[in-house]
Protein backbone atom coordinates (compact mmCIF):
# COMPACT_ATOMS: atom_id res chain seq x y z
CA UNK A 1 0.00 0.00 0.00
CA UNK A 2 0.99 3.81 -0.22
CA UNK A 3 3.08 5.11 2.82
CA UNK A 4 1.35 8.33 4.59
CA UNK A 5 3.28 11.21 3.33
CA UNK A 6 5.68 12.18 5.04
CA UNK A 7 6.63 8.65 6.69
CA UNK A 8 8.70 9.72 9.80
CA UNK A 9 11.93 8.52 10.44
CA UNK A 10 12.46 4.82 11.52
CA UNK A 11 14.43 6.12 14.49
CA UNK A 12 11.83 8.68 15.41
CA UNK A 13 8.95 5.75 15.25
CA UNK A 14 10.88 3.74 17.59
CA UNK A 15 11.70 6.24 19.86
CA UNK A 16 8.36 7.26 20.37
CA UNK A 17 6.68 3.86 20.43
CA UNK A 18 5.47 2.40 23.87
CA UNK A 19 4.78 -0.65 24.57
CA UNK A 20 2.14 -2.20 26.64
CA UNK A 21 0.64 -5.31 27.57
CA UNK A 22 -2.97 -4.95 29.46
CA UNK A 23 -4.79 -7.33 30.86
CA UNK A 24 -8.38 -8.05 29.28
CA UNK A 25 -11.43 -8.51 31.40
CA UNK A 26 -12.38 -11.59 29.43
CA UNK A 27 -10.61 -14.49 27.34
CA UNK A 28 -10.72 -12.82 23.74
CA UNK A 29 -9.75 -14.29 20.13
CA UNK A 30 -7.66 -16.37 22.83
CA UNK A 31 -5.81 -14.09 24.87
CA UNK A 32 -6.27 -12.88 28.19
CA UNK A 33 -3.78 -10.02 27.49
CA UNK A 34 -4.12 -7.38 24.53
CA UNK A 35 -0.30 -5.68 23.60
CA UNK A 36 0.35 -2.51 21.74
CA UNK A 37 2.21 0.08 20.89
CA UNK A 38 1.24 3.48 21.37
CA UNK A 39 2.94 6.65 19.70
CA UNK A 40 3.48 10.19 21.10
CA UNK A 41 3.12 11.47 17.72
CA UNK A 42 4.83 14.63 16.47
CA UNK A 43 1.78 16.40 15.40
CA UNK A 44 -0.11 18.29 17.95
CA UNK A 45 -3.92 19.17 18.72
CA UNK A 46 -4.84 22.58 17.89
CA UNK A 47 -4.47 23.34 21.83
CA UNK A 48 -0.73 22.22 21.70
CA UNK A 49 -1.38 18.87 23.45
CA UNK A 50 0.69 16.24 21.61
CA UNK A 51 -1.20 13.17 19.57
CA UNK A 52 -1.12 10.09 20.38
CA UNK A 53 -2.27 7.02 18.36
CA UNK A 54 -2.48 3.42 18.11
CA UNK A 55 -0.56 0.54 16.67
CA UNK A 56 -2.11 -2.82 17.43
CA UNK A 57 -2.72 -5.55 14.84
CA UNK A 58 -3.08 -8.78 15.99
CA UNK A 59 0.13 -10.85 17.14
CA UNK A 60 -0.35 -13.22 14.41
CA UNK A 61 -0.89 -11.20 11.59
CA UNK A 62 1.81 -11.17 9.07
CA UNK A 63 4.16 -7.48 8.30
CA UNK A 64 1.88 -6.90 4.58
CA UNK A 65 -1.53 -7.31 6.55
CA UNK A 66 0.33 -5.50 9.79
CA UNK A 67 1.63 -2.27 7.97
CA UNK A 68 -2.05 -0.74 7.21
CA UNK A 69 -2.11 -0.63 10.70
CA UNK A 70 1.22 1.70 10.90
CA UNK A 71 0.41 4.04 8.44
CA UNK A 72 -2.82 4.44 10.40
CA UNK A 73 -0.82 5.26 13.31
CA UNK A 74 1.21 7.68 11.65
CA UNK A 75 -1.24 9.22 9.86
CA UNK A 76 -2.81 9.78 13.16
CA UNK A 77 0.16 10.93 15.43
CA UNK A 78 2.53 12.51 12.91
CA UNK A 79 0.55 13.80 10.29
CA UNK A 80 -0.12 17.79 11.01
CA UNK A 81 -2.95 18.54 8.36
CA UNK A 82 -4.80 15.69 9.55
CA UNK A 83 -8.42 16.81 10.96
CA UNK A 84 -8.94 15.76 14.53
CA UNK A 85 -11.78 17.40 16.21
CA UNK A 86 -10.89 18.23 20.08
CA UNK A 87 -14.79 18.39 20.83
CA UNK A 88 -17.94 16.73 19.86
CA UNK A 89 -18.72 12.96 20.41
CA UNK A 90 -20.33 10.47 17.97
CA UNK A 91 -23.22 8.05 19.32
CA UNK A 92 -22.23 4.36 19.92
CA UNK A 93 -23.86 0.79 20.20
CA UNK A 94 -24.35 -1.78 22.98
CA UNK A 95 -23.17 -5.16 22.72
CA UNK A 96 -25.52 -8.25 24.02
CA UNK A 97 -23.28 -11.30 24.20
CA UNK A 98 -25.00 -14.65 23.43
CA UNK A 99 -26.26 -14.49 26.81
CA UNK A 100 -29.47 -15.87 28.08
CA UNK A 101 -32.62 -13.91 27.71
CA UNK A 102 -33.26 -13.46 31.42
CA UNK A 103 -30.01 -11.62 31.31
CA UNK A 104 -30.35 -9.27 28.63
CA UNK A 105 -31.36 -6.44 31.28
CA UNK A 106 -28.70 -6.69 33.10
CA UNK A 107 -26.14 -6.67 30.31
CA UNK A 108 -27.83 -3.87 28.96
CA UNK A 109 -28.02 -1.92 32.36
CA UNK A 110 -23.91 -1.45 31.78
CA UNK A 111 -24.09 1.05 28.72
CA UNK A 112 -25.08 4.12 29.92
CA UNK A 113 -27.79 5.80 27.73
CA UNK A 114 -27.15 4.10 24.33
CA UNK A 115 -30.11 3.70 22.23
CA UNK A 116 -29.07 1.00 19.30
CA UNK A 117 -28.18 -2.34 20.39
CA UNK A 118 -26.49 -5.21 18.58
CA UNK A 119 -27.08 -8.16 19.69
CA UNK A 120 -24.98 -11.39 19.21
CA UNK A 121 -26.89 -14.28 17.04
CA UNK A 122 -26.32 -17.91 15.61
CA UNK A 123 -24.04 -18.63 18.34
CA UNK A 124 -22.76 -22.35 18.28
CA UNK A 125 -24.35 -24.67 20.57
CA UNK A 126 -27.90 -21.81 20.38
CA UNK A 127 -30.69 -22.40 18.60
CA UNK A 128 -33.17 -19.32 16.22
CA UNK A 129 -35.55 -20.21 19.71
CA UNK A 130 -32.62 -18.53 21.73
CA UNK A 131 -31.73 -15.99 19.52
CA UNK A 132 -35.62 -14.55 19.50
CA UNK A 133 -35.74 -15.06 23.02
CA UNK A 134 -32.50 -12.61 23.44
CA UNK A 135 -33.67 -9.98 20.67
CA UNK A 136 -37.10 -10.01 22.12
CA UNK A 137 -36.23 -8.94 25.86
CA UNK A 138 -33.82 -6.27 24.02
CA UNK A 139 -36.95 -4.87 22.88
CA UNK A 140 -38.52 -5.06 26.41
CA UNK A 141 -35.81 -3.74 28.05
CA UNK A 142 -35.59 -0.88 25.74
CA UNK A 143 -38.32 -0.36 23.26
CA UNK A 144 -37.73 2.39 21.38
CA UNK A 145 -33.79 1.34 20.42
CA UNK A 146 -32.88 0.69 16.89
CA UNK A 147 -31.58 -3.00 16.81
CA UNK A 148 -29.02 -4.70 14.73
CA UNK A 149 -27.79 -8.48 14.85
CA UNK A 150 -24.60 -10.13 14.51
CA UNK A 151 -24.05 -13.42 13.60
CA UNK A 152 -20.08 -13.64 13.07
CA UNK A 153 -20.90 -15.56 9.86
CA UNK A 154 -22.45 -18.03 12.30
CA UNK A 155 -25.15 -19.27 9.47
CA UNK A 156 -25.49 -21.32 6.26
CA UNK A 157 -27.27 -19.60 3.81
CA UNK A 158 -30.58 -21.68 4.42
CA UNK A 159 -30.17 -20.89 7.80
CA UNK A 160 -29.81 -17.26 7.48
CA UNK A 161 -32.88 -16.99 5.12
CA UNK A 162 -34.79 -19.06 7.24
CA UNK A 163 -33.69 -17.17 10.55
CA UNK A 164 -33.82 -13.34 9.38
CA UNK A 165 -37.70 -14.32 7.73
CA UNK A 166 -38.44 -15.52 11.65
CA UNK A 167 -37.45 -11.83 13.19
CA UNK A 168 -39.05 -9.86 10.42
CA UNK A 169 -42.15 -12.30 11.71
CA UNK A 170 -41.60 -11.76 14.85
CA UNK A 171 -42.01 -8.09 14.12
CA UNK A 172 -38.39 -7.20 15.11
CA UNK A 173 -37.09 -4.72 12.81
CA UNK A 174 -33.48 -4.93 11.96
CA UNK A 175 -31.24 -1.92 11.31
CA UNK A 176 -29.16 -4.58 9.82
CA UNK A 177 -27.96 -7.81 9.63
CA UNK A 178 -24.25 -8.24 9.76
CA UNK A 179 -22.47 -11.17 8.37
CA UNK A 180 -25.29 -13.38 8.40
CA UNK A 181 -23.01 -15.72 6.66
CA UNK A 182 -19.36 -16.18 5.60
CA UNK A 183 -18.28 -14.35 2.38
CA UNK A 184 -19.23 -12.06 -0.18
CA UNK A 185 -20.91 -14.71 -2.36
CA UNK A 186 -22.81 -16.19 0.82
CA UNK A 187 -23.78 -12.34 1.93
CA UNK A 188 -24.89 -11.79 -1.70
CA UNK A 189 -27.15 -14.99 -2.07
CA UNK A 190 -28.71 -14.17 1.11
CA UNK A 191 -29.64 -10.50 0.39
CA UNK A 192 -30.95 -11.78 -2.93
CA UNK A 193 -33.15 -14.11 -0.62
CA UNK A 194 -34.39 -11.72 1.85
CA UNK A 195 -34.37 -8.32 0.25
CA UNK A 196 -36.29 -6.49 3.05
CA UNK A 197 -33.55 -7.05 5.39
CA UNK A 198 -30.29 -4.86 5.00
CA UNK A 199 -26.97 -6.63 5.18
CA UNK A 200 -24.17 -5.70 6.35
CA UNK A 201 -20.10 -6.89 5.84
CA UNK A 202 -18.07 -7.21 8.55
CA UNK A 203 -15.40 -10.30 8.21
CA UNK A 204 -15.52 -9.95 4.79
CA UNK A 205 -14.21 -6.13 4.64
CA UNK A 206 -10.61 -6.25 5.94
CA UNK A 207 -8.50 -4.26 3.61
CA UNK A 208 -8.87 -0.83 2.26
CA UNK A 209 -10.40 -2.84 -1.68
CA UNK A 210 -12.51 -4.87 0.47
CA UNK A 211 -15.36 -2.80 0.39
CA UNK A 212 -15.49 -1.51 -3.38
CA UNK A 213 -15.25 -5.63 -3.71
CA UNK A 214 -18.58 -6.27 -1.65
CA UNK A 215 -19.99 -3.23 -3.18
CA UNK A 216 -19.67 -4.55 -7.03
CA UNK A 217 -20.72 -8.27 -6.21
CA UNK A 218 -23.89 -6.56 -4.74
CA UNK A 219 -23.32 -8.66 -1.81
CA UNK A 220 -23.97 -5.90 1.13
CA UNK A 221 -25.88 -2.29 1.78
CA UNK A 222 -23.82 -1.91 4.72
CA UNK A 223 -19.72 -1.85 5.86
CA UNK A 224 -18.58 -2.25 9.29
CA UNK A 225 -14.90 -0.19 8.98
CA UNK A 226 -12.19 0.14 11.20
CA UNK A 227 -9.60 2.93 11.01
CA UNK A 228 -6.10 0.72 11.32
CA UNK A 229 -6.59 -2.07 9.26
CA UNK A 230 -7.81 0.74 6.36
CA UNK A 231 -4.68 2.30 6.69
CA UNK A 232 -5.97 4.82 8.63
CA UNK A 233 -9.12 7.47 9.21
CA UNK A 234 -8.76 8.80 5.78
CA UNK A 235 -8.23 6.14 4.26
CA UNK A 236 -11.40 4.40 5.80
CA UNK A 237 -13.66 7.22 5.00
CA UNK A 238 -12.41 7.35 1.14
CA UNK A 239 -13.16 3.47 0.90
CA UNK A 240 -16.51 4.06 2.60
CA UNK A 241 -17.24 6.71 -0.02
CA UNK A 242 -16.00 4.93 -2.92
CA UNK A 243 -18.18 2.07 -1.85
CA UNK A 244 -21.26 3.74 -1.93
CA UNK A 245 -22.60 2.20 0.82
CA UNK A 246 -22.88 3.19 4.64
CA UNK A 247 -20.88 2.10 7.20
CA UNK A 248 -20.31 1.43 11.06
CA UNK A 249 -16.76 2.43 12.40
CA UNK A 250 -16.09 -0.24 14.69
CA UNK A 251 -12.65 -1.23 16.93
CA UNK A 252 -10.46 -3.95 16.71
CA UNK A 253 -10.09 -4.08 20.67
CA UNK A 254 -8.31 -0.83 20.82
CA UNK A 255 -6.82 0.92 23.91
CA UNK A 256 -8.67 3.98 24.60
CA UNK A 257 -6.27 5.96 22.12
CA UNK A 258 -7.58 3.84 19.49
CA UNK A 259 -11.29 3.89 20.03
CA UNK A 260 -10.69 7.74 19.63
CA UNK A 261 -9.11 7.31 16.43
CA UNK A 262 -11.83 4.84 15.37
CA UNK A 263 -14.32 7.94 17.05
CA UNK A 264 -12.82 10.38 14.68
CA UNK A 265 -13.27 8.67 11.12
CA UNK A 266 -16.65 7.87 12.83
CA UNK A 267 -17.32 11.91 12.81
CA UNK A 268 -15.97 12.28 9.30
CA UNK A 269 -18.40 10.06 7.72
CA UNK A 270 -21.46 11.72 5.80
CA UNK A 271 -24.81 11.43 7.39
CA UNK A 272 -26.83 9.36 8.16
CA UNK A 273 -24.31 7.71 10.82
CA UNK A 274 -24.77 4.93 12.06
CA UNK A 275 -23.58 4.13 15.78
CA UNK A 276 -20.22 3.17 16.17
CA UNK A 277 -18.59 0.04 18.06
CA UNK A 278 -16.60 1.56 19.78
CA UNK A 279 -17.96 0.74 23.38
CA UNK A 280 -15.64 -1.77 23.79
CA UNK A 281 -12.83 -0.64 26.55
CA UNK A 282 -14.59 -2.49 29.27
CA UNK A 283 -13.29 -5.41 27.83
CA UNK A 284 -10.10 -4.22 29.56
CA UNK A 285 -9.36 -4.77 32.84
CA UNK A 286 -6.75 -2.20 32.62
CA UNK A 287 -6.35 0.81 30.06
CA UNK A 288 -3.30 3.46 29.36
CA UNK A 289 -5.65 6.80 30.12
CA UNK A 290 -6.92 7.34 33.78
CA UNK A 291 -10.52 7.45 32.50
CA UNK A 292 -11.26 4.96 29.67
CA UNK A 293 -12.84 6.29 27.15
CA UNK A 294 -16.52 4.68 27.67
CA UNK A 295 -19.94 6.00 26.79
CA UNK A 296 -21.69 8.63 28.16
CA UNK A 297 -25.14 9.27 27.43
CA UNK A 298 -24.94 7.06 24.88
CA UNK A 299 -21.68 8.55 23.24
CA UNK A 300 -18.02 8.70 22.69
CA UNK A 301 -16.17 12.05 23.60
CA UNK A 302 -13.95 12.88 20.62
CA UNK A 303 -11.57 14.47 22.89
CA UNK A 304 -7.84 13.25 22.92
CA UNK A 305 -6.96 10.51 25.12
CA UNK A 306 -3.87 10.95 26.48
CA UNK A 307 -2.00 8.13 28.01
CA UNK A 308 -0.87 8.15 31.33
CA UNK A 309 3.15 7.78 32.26
CA UNK A 310 2.93 5.71 35.27
CA UNK A 311 0.01 3.51 33.42
CA UNK A 312 2.39 3.09 30.67
CA UNK A 313 4.88 1.96 33.13
CA UNK A 314 2.91 0.10 34.82
CA UNK A 315 1.56 -1.90 32.07
CA UNK A 316 4.90 -2.13 30.12
CA UNK A 317 5.40 -5.19 28.01
CA UNK A 318 8.60 -7.52 29.05
CA UNK A 319 11.53 -6.72 27.23
CA UNK A 320 10.88 -9.41 24.60
CA UNK A 321 7.82 -8.42 23.92
CA UNK A 322 8.68 -4.94 23.47
CA UNK A 323 11.35 -5.89 20.73
CA UNK A 324 9.34 -8.18 19.02
CA UNK A 325 6.56 -5.28 18.54
CA UNK A 326 9.95 -2.68 18.12
CA UNK A 327 10.94 -5.36 15.24
CA UNK A 328 7.91 -5.65 13.98
CA UNK A 329 7.45 -1.81 13.66
CA UNK A 330 10.74 -1.90 11.37
CA UNK A 331 9.30 -4.72 9.20
CA UNK A 332 6.05 -2.70 8.72
CA UNK A 333 7.77 0.76 8.38
CA UNK A 334 10.42 -0.92 5.17
CA UNK A 335 7.24 -2.23 3.55
CA UNK A 336 5.70 1.34 3.58
CA UNK A 337 8.90 3.04 2.46
CA UNK A 338 8.97 1.02 -0.53
MG1 LIG B 1 -19.09 -8.17 13.45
Amino acid sequence: MAAPLPLPPLDELLERARVVALPLATRFRGVVEREAVLFEGSAAHADGTPVWSEFSPFVEYRPAEAAAWLAAAIEYGFDPELERRLDGSVEVNATVPAVAADEVAGVLARYDGCRVVKVKVAERGQSLADDLARLEAVRDALPDARLRIDANAGWSSPEAVTALRAIAAAGIELEYAEQPVAGVEGLAEVRRAVPGVRIAADEAVRKADDPLAVARAGAADHVIVKAQPLGGVRRAAEVVAASGLTATVSSALDTSVGIVMGAQLAARLPEPRYAAGLATVSLFAADVVREPRRPVAGRIALAPAVPDEALLREHAAPAARRDWWLERIRDCWELLAR
